[in-house]
């Protein structure tokens, strides 16, 4: 049987902030499975973005263990977890985080340039995954140039060009209108039905219901965890939605 692609043990993260200790995470123990989405819930201080953290290899737990894709990495070095985490997450953000005076091509290929590839190779593999996202007649477009949703599609693109264990999502869907919102959510659910593993934060019940997982957080301890056989089709939803007028070109 395959090793999960996440597991962590009792994970604990407190921030001291002068005399005051904050117990962001009090002990969350959970195993993700290769090609779950998962949405990670719950009210604001849960510990959302802690964990996301703390996952994403952008932060170090205070105790516990974590193991991402075979890799212990509680632990280890900065350097060390700059580096799994280079090879193996691709992040997501609410605000897209491209580039400004870069082309939409050129913001894929960054994550490349620590990859040791030839420029050929780079700019091709950007290519293809700027195609595989629907944007290849958008290349050579600046994010000022292109539509939220576009820059959101840039962005995931951009997130699996190093080819990724897993994509780590902080409300990808938080700045764009529910057409939108629901389009990104397709293309998420596409490369999930491929195989990649998706961990999605989100403040909304409608958005989550597009995972196959729900996680909700409380007071920095893991409250539910509950599973869909049947997550809501967001190809099927798009059919049902109008389409606005700027949309149809
Ligand atoms: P969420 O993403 O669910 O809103 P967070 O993980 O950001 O929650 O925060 C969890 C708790 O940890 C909150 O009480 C927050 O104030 C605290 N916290 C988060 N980051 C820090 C930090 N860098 N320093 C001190 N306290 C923090
Ligand atoms: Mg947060």
């Amino acid at each position: 049987m395959a090793s999960p692609i996440i597991d962590t043990e009792g994970l604990t993260k407190d921030y001291h902030l002068g005399p005051h200790t904050v117990h962001a995470l009090r002990g969350v123990s959970v195993t993700f499975e290769r090609g779950e989405f998962v949405a990670v819930m719950g009210p604001s201080g849960s510990g959302k973005s802690t964990f996301m953290n703390l996952l994403g290899c952008l932060d170090t737990p205070t105790g516990g263990s974590y193991v991402l894709d075979g890799e212990r990495v509680a632990g280890l070095s900065p350097d060390a977890l700059a580096r799994i985490r280079n090879a193996k997450i691709g992040f997501v953000f609410q605000q897209f985080n491209l580039l400004p005076r870069t082309s939409a091509l050129e913001n894929v290929e960054l994550p490349l340039l620590y990859a040791g590839l030839t420029a050929r190779e780079r700019r091709s593999r950007a290519r293809t995954r700027l195609e595989s996202v629907g944007l290849a007649d958008r290349a050579s477009h600046h994010p000022s140039q292109l539509s939220g949703g576009q820059q959101q599609r840039v962005a995931i693109a951009r997130a699996l060009v190093n080819d990724p264990a897993v994509i780590l999502a902080d409300e990808p869907t938080g700045n764009l209108d529910t057409r939108t919102s629901v389009e990104v959510l397709a293309l998420l659910q596409r490369l999930n039905r491929d195989g990649l593993t998706i961990v999605l934060v989100t403040h909304e019940l409608d958005i989550a219901a597009y995972a196959s997982r729900s996680l909700t957080f409380r007071d920095g301890r893991l409250k539910n965890d509950d599973r869909t056989a049947k997550p809501r089709d967001a190809a099927a939803t798009l059919a049902e939605l109008p389409v606005e007028e700027d949309e149809a070109a």
